[in-house]
C-alpha cells in the first residue's frame, strides 16, 4: 500500500494555495463541515476486525460496478439477438441482417468471447498483482474508482437524455446529410479504410486532450490519475462534457470522414474475423497481467508494429517518460502507426511503468470527493485568482501554461 501510506502526506485543499481552506470557521454551516471533512478523510481500511469486513464487502460491491460497465459496453446477453456487432473501435456497428445466418452467429460468438476476455483479464490482474507489480493489489484505490466511475456513468445517462444535446446531433445530422460522398469502398479495402480513418480522428482528438487545457482539466485527467493502474481500476472520463472526452470530438469528425469515404463492410469476410479478433486482443489495454505477458512474448511484441497492445497504451499511462514525450505518447486507440508516422511513439520497456500524472507532487486522490471535483476546483481557484485577460489562456491555453499568480495546490 505504498501508494496510500504516501496519500496520508499528500497535501489536500485544505493546505495549499490561494484561497483555498477546507477547515470550516467556527459555528460554519453543518453541510461545509461535512463536506470538508469528506474532501480530507483518506478512504482507508485496516487489515484487521471490522474494517476488514467492511473492506471485503466495499470491494465486492466495487467488483460489481466495475463489471456493470464492461456489460453496458460488450453487452453478452443481448448480443445473443443483436442486431449489429462491433467489428473494430471506432469503426461503425456491422448490421447482421445482411449476412449469411451462420457467419453472423460466428461474429456474435467473438463479440460475447471479447466481453468475457475483458472480464477474465480484469480478474487475473486482481489475482496476479502482487506476482506482476511487487506490491499488494490497491483496493482502496479500485474502490475509489469504480465509485467515481458509478457517478459518471450515472451522469452520462442524464446527458443522453438531455434533448438540447439531442437536437444539436440533429443539426449535425442533417449538415452530414448534404455532404457529398467522394469514394465508394467495399470489402476488406472498406474495413481496411474505416479502422484507418477511425483511429485518426481517434489519435487527433486524444492528442488534443493532452494538449489543451481545457479538454485535460476538465475531463482527460480523470483517465490519467490513477498510480495503480489496472483493468480494474482505471478510471472513465466525464460524459457531462462530451467533446473533451477522448474520442468526443472524433465522433463529430469521423462521421463526416465515412462519409466522404463510404464504406461498406458487409462483404468483408475472413478480414471481419482477423480486425474483431486485433479489437479482442487490445480492448483489455490496462492489464498489468497482459503487460507481463506481452514484455515475455516476441511474437506479441511484434504486434506492437501495428496495434497499440497493452505495452503502448501502458506507456501512455506512464509518469516516467520523458525527453519529447514529455507531455504525452502512444494516443493512438488500436492502430500504433499513427503515433508512428507523426512522432508520438515510445517503444513500452520490459518492466511495467510507473503510471499516474507527470506532476510529481499531484494529489493521490484518496477519496472518490476528492478524485471527481480536484481539477474542477483547482480551475475555479485558478480563474479566482487571476485577472480576466488571463482567463482564456487559462481555460484554453496549453496543458504546460501556469497562470501569473499560480495556484499551489497539486492536480
Ligand atoms: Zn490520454
Ligand atoms: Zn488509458
Amino acid at each position: 500500500m505504498k501508494d496510500t501510506k504516501l496519500a496520508a502526506a499528500a497535501p489536500g485543499l485544505g493546505s495549499m494555495g490561494i484561497a483555498v481552506n477546507t477547515t470550516p470557521r467556527d459555528g460554519a454551516h453543518p453541510l461545509r463541515r461535512i463536506a470538508a471533512v469528506l474532501w480530507r478523510s483518506d478512504l482507508r481500511f485496516a487489515r484487521s476486525g471490522w474494517q476488514r469486513v467492511a473492506l471485503a464487502l466495499a470491494a465486492l460491491g466495487a467488483l460489481v460496478l466495475w463489471l456493470l460497465p464492461q456489460a453496458v459496453v460488450n453487452d453478452p446477453l443481448s448480443l445473443l439477438h443483436a442486431q449489429s456487432v462491433r467489428i473494430f473501435y471506432m469503426v461503425d456497428d456491422l448490421q447482421l441482417s445482411q449476412l449469411p445466418s451462420s457467419f453472423a452467429g460466428l461474429l456474435v460468438a467473438i463479440a460475447i468471447g471479447r466481453a468475457i476476455f475483458v472480464i477474465i483479464v480484469g480478474l487475473l490482474d486482481l489475482l496476479l498483482y502482487r506476482r506482476v507489480t511487487g506490491r499488494a493489489f490497491d483496493w482502496e484505490s479500485m474502490i475509489n474508482v469504480s465509485l467515481v466511475n458509478g457517478f459518471l456513468m450515472l451522469s452520462g445517462v442524464f446527458v443522453l437524455a438531455n434533448d438540447g444535446l439531442r437536437s444539436l446531433l440533429a443539426h449535425y445530422d442533417r449538415l452530414l446529410a448534404s455532404v457529398p460522398t467522394l469514394v465508394d469502398l467495399n470489402g476488406a479495402l472498406a474495413l481496411v479504410v474505416a479502422a484507418l480513418i477511425g483511429d485518426f480522428c481517434f489519435y487527433w482528438s486524444h492528442r488534443l486532450c493532452h494538449s489543451n487545457r481545457f479538454l485535460w482539466n476538465l475531463g482527460h485527467i480523470h483517465h490519467h490519475r490513477n498510480r495503480n493502474l489496472t483493468q480494474l481500476t482505471c478510471a472513465i472520463e466525464p460524459p457531462l462534457m462530451l467533446l473533451q472526452a477522448a474520442g468526443g470530438i472524433s465522433l463529430l469528425m469521423l462521421p463526416l470522414l465515412s462519409k466522404l469515404f463510404t464504406t461498406d463492410i458487409h462483404s468483408a469476410g475472413l478480414a471481419l474475423i482477423v480486425m474483431m479478433l486485433a479489437d479482442t486482443w487490445t480492448d483489455p489495454s490496462h492489464s498489468t497481467a497482459m503487460y507481463a505477458l506481452e514484455s515475455k512474448s516476441r511474437l506479441l511484441k511484434s504486434l506492437r508494429r501495428v496495434l497499440v497492445t497493452v505495452g503502448v497504451h501502458f506507456v501512455h499511462h506512464s509518469r516516467e517518460v520523458e525527453g519529447r514525450y514529455g507531455t504525452g505518447c502512444n494516443f493512438g486507440a488500436r492502430l500504433s502507426i499513427w503515433d508512428r508516422l507523426f512522432g508520438t511513439y515510445a517503444e513500452p520497456g520490459d518492466a511495467i511503468p510507473e503510471t499516474g500524472l507527470f506532476d510529481p507532487k499531484a494529489d493521490l486522490c484518496v477519496n472518490p470527493l476528492r478524485y471527481l471535483l480536484l481539477p474542477y476546483a483547482r480551475m475555479g481557484l485558478e480563474l479566482r485568482g487571476n485577472a480576466w485577460r488571463d482567463w482564456p489562456r487559462i481555460l484554453f491555453g496549453r496543458v504546460d501554461y501556469e497562470p501569473p499568480n499560480p495556484v499551489r495546490m497539486s492536480h
